[in-house]
């Protein structure tokens, strides 16, 4: 895969998938691609059929070194960070952004055999990361317009004046997880190339392709050396290399709490490194029984918890209905989970309608998911739809491949762990619920506050609920929008520093200085604290 992508850098046409070679040149440091220096490599398997997609290079702690001095020596040159406007960064994005349109089919391939997301999601995914490309391109562009903001100085202050600017904080650590591949590691990596900012980016081991591909378009999208540098390799040795490198300024990192654990604590000791991290959930959907159109709940409950194979953070995983129209709400969501075709994720809709679930991205995240239902069970739960239950329990799944079906699970008490804890998997528990304060009281009982979702036709509800849920996100009569304008992140152990997305995004990559000027000529004797007279 690095030997093709390596050429298509060098400016040869881009190889197909089927074409590229398995040499390990995937880390991508000063707009070249090699090897680890030690040579260690992994596999990445493609999900639906178990077979090896591709060798890639583990980085060592010796690779991640050269990637980020290599981003360091281009943040503090004459081409990039404080040295370039907003216009060339924004003409860089652009162009990277109609590079990768170009070469969407490739790139949607790319990522439907590493994660088995079904391809036209991936189509999806990879116009969304065009998207962000395009808009923080724009933001760049912005960023030459501001002007400092100059403070209103109080009166006995009134010799100083103080503006404040914004600047790119340098060198970003950025490691991303394999459920949105490209999007993750675009949202982080567009904004901060737009601040002025260089990145070094580890994908995740699982489904680094498309970064890959990305990166192999990056020079003649005119990024000089070292503005973007790909690191691909394991959580160990890679991902722990580069949180403590006390090189970085920033590591911004997305996916689980356990590992943003580690991150954290590796930036404090290695810097401390300032971090932002993006981690898991558990969203609930509330569904009241004044819902305009029971079956547009319904839909938006499975599309909330079964696109991608329930491998999304903010996936509406826990689904409270009122009474009085839950058995109808649960009857059909069981009836259409039972409808999705459980397969081959390069299926397309023209081929056979309706929606369709790939694998999951590995073995060891099947068994996980599959854990989480053994143990709901041996809890009390009930499983009402999935394999194991007396309805749905005949979901076609091909024999090869990390297939699970669409499952549904009741009777999930608070202490179970279902109910709690991210299964990241297409499993979704109901419960019932009388009053509203119930159900914010039920939909707030979790260690995460990523998203929430409210189903009425009740604008007043809507507004009440909305500002009642502990969620950076909240979705009125939909799920899982996530406009690129829109900030995006949690509270609770759903994340920590800012949002992503949108000019917060931006945000997160910019430092601001404080410049103070004092109007007329000091005199030491005449010094009297901070205000010479
Ligand atoms: P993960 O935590 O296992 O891995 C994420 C990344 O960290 C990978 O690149 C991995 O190689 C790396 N890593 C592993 N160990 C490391 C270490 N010790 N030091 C540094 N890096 C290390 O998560 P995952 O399984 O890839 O992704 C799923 C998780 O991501 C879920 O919890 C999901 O909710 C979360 N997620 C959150 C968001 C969000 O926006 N909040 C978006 C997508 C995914």
């Amino acid at each position: 895969i690095g030997a093709a992508l390596a050429t298509a850098a060098a400016g040869a046409s881009t190889p197909t998938l089927t074409t590229m070679a398995t040499t390990p040149a995937t880390l991508f440091i000063s707009n070249k691609f090699r090897e680890a220096r030690e040579g260690a490599t992994f596999e990445v398997l493609n999900p639906a059929t178990e077979t090896v997609l591709s060798v890639c290079a583990n980085g060592g702690e010796e690779d991640v070194d050269e990637a980020v001095k290599a981003a360091r020596a281009c943040f503090e040159g004459p081409s990039w960070g404080m040295s370039s406007t907003g216009v060339q960064r924004g003409g860089c994005l652009r162009a990277l952004a109609s590079a990768i349109e170009d070469d969407k089919e490739a790139f949607a391939l790319a990522e439907t055999q590493d994660t088995g997301k079904p391809i036209e999601d991936s189509e999806g995914e990879i116009d969304e990361a065009i998207d962000y490309l395009r808009y923080y391109a724009g933001l760049a562009e912005g960023l030459d317009e501001e002007s400092p903001e100059q403070l209103k100085t109080p009166d006995y202050n009134q010799n100083f004046r103080t503006r404040v600017v914004r600047e790119p904080i340098g060198v970003v650590g950025a490691i991303t997880p394999w459920n949105y591949p490209l999007c993750t590691a675009v949202n982080k990596v567009a904004a901060a190339l737009a601040a002025g900012c260089t990145v070094v980016l580890k994908p995740s081991e699982l489904a680094p392709s498309t970064c890959l591909r990305m990166a192999g378009l990056a020079e003649a999208a005119g990024f000089p050396p070292g503005a973007l540098n790909v690191v691909t390799g394991e959580g160990f040795p890679t991902g722990d290399a580069l949180s403590r490198h006390p090189g970085l300024d920033k590591v911004s990192f997305t996916g689980s709490v356990p590992t943003g654990q580690r991150v954290m604590a590796a930036a404090a000791k290695a810097g401390p490194t300032d971090v932002h991290l993006e981690l898991g959930g558990k969203s609930a959907m509330i569904v009241f029984d004044d819902v305009e159109e029971v079956e547009a709940a319904v839909d938006w409950a499975c599309v909330g918890i079964f696109s991608n194979s329930g491998q999304v953070c903010s996936a509406t995983s826990r689904l409270l209905v009122q009474s009085k129209i839950y058995d109808q709400v649960v009857s059909s969501v069981v009836d259409r989970a039972s409808r999705i075709s459980v397969g081959d994720p390069m299926r397309r809709g023209r081929d056979a309608p309706g929606p369709c679930m790939g694998p999951l991205v590995s073995g060891p995240q099947k068994e996980r998911v599959l854990g989480f239902v053994t143990r709901a069970v041996e809890g009390g739960a009930t499983v009402i739809s999935g394999d194991g239950a007396d309805r749905n329990a005949a979901v076609q799944k091909p024999a090869v491949g990390y297939y699970v079906s669409p499952t549904i699970l009741s009777e999930v008490s608070d202490e179970n762990e279902a109910w709690d804890a991210e299964i990241f998997g297409p499993v979704l528990c109901v419960r019932r619920f009388e009053e509203e304060s119930e159900a914010i009281e039920s939909a707030n009982r979790s260690e995460f506050g990523l998203a929430a979702s409210v189903m009425s036709s009740d604008q007043e509800r809507c507004k009440r609920v909305s500002r009642a849920l502990r969620a950076g996100v909240v979705w009125e009569n939909c799920s899982q929008c996530a406009p690129v304008e829109a900030p995006w992140g949690g509270f609770k152990k759903s994340g920590v520093g800012g949002r992503e997305l949108g000019r917060w995004g931006l945000d997160e990559f910019l430092g601001v200085k404080a410049i103070t000027s004092c109007k007329q000529t000091f005199s030491y004797n005449s010094y009297g604290g901070a205000s010479p007279s």
